[in-house]
């Protein structure tokens, strides 16, 4: 099974994934560029169950952004560690940067393309989507 480690910018958390990532994208939208603060954010699912926070559960603070929809990250450097979901509580996001380990899956798409920031020239020969890749 894939195990995977990844830490907040000030290292004062840590977690620890079994279990893969799957669905990695690259997505575009704007709640994605805002938080992020960059051009696009790449996010993929992990498990909730394969999910190990391995130190600083104290320092996470969380911020909902749609009801039931929320995004965890380091009170201290701000750095995204995972989202949830309570309308899909089996499986978490993950902002693939956070990551120090090096991964085997490999992004499938570019999402939400449409809210793309004006000058960002995009690239990368992958599939590109108006909304979500088709089947979600
Ligand atoms: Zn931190
Ligand atoms: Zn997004």
């Amino acid at each position: 099974m894939n195990s995977y480690i990844a830490n907040c910018l000030c290292g004062a958390v840590a977690l620890e994934i079994q279990g893969g990532i799957e669905a990695i994208i690259h997505c575009h939208c704007s709640k994605c560029r805002k938080s992020s603060g960059t051009a696009f954010a790449t996010n993929g699912f992990i498990r909730s169950s394969g999910l190990r926070i391995s130190r600083g559960e104290e320092s996470i603070r969380s911020y909902e952004t749609a009801p039931g929809r929320s995004k965890h990250f380091c009170a201290t450097c701000a750095s995204p560690l995972f989202s949830s979901n309570a309308a899909d509580p089996e499986r978490l996001g993950l902002r693939l940067g956070i990551l120090d380990s090096t991964i085997v899956e490999r992004p499938m798409s570019h999402n939400f393309v449409s809210s793309k920031a004006s000058w960002e020239e995009m690239d990368v020969d992958l599939p590109r989507y108006d909304g979500h890749e088709p089947g979600r």
